[in-house]
């Protein structure tokens, strides 16, 4: 796939967190005191989660850019 910036291959991986979901937080929302739950309004990435893995959301990185794209959980 290709950077919708500036057309250069993207570099395919993950973003992770050892404990807590993957999400978007606009800048008026606050995390949650407790890792499972997220605030209203919160935009979750597309993620799997186990023990061993945590939680990982597939995601595309373009070195020429320095941006991460990935999916929002509908
Ligand atoms: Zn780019």
């Amino acid at each position: 796939m290709k950077c919708p910036f500036c057309d250069k291959e993207l570099e395919e991986g993950f973003i992770h967190n050892p404990s807590q979901k993957l999400a978007f937080y606009e800048e008026s929302l606050k995390p949650q005191v407790f890792t499972f739950c997220l605030p209203e309004g919160a935009k979750e990435l597309v993620e799997t989660h186990s023990i061993f893995n945590g939680y990982r959301a597939s995601a595309l990185y373009c070195d020429n850019c320095n941006i991460v794209i990935s999916k929002v959980r509908r």
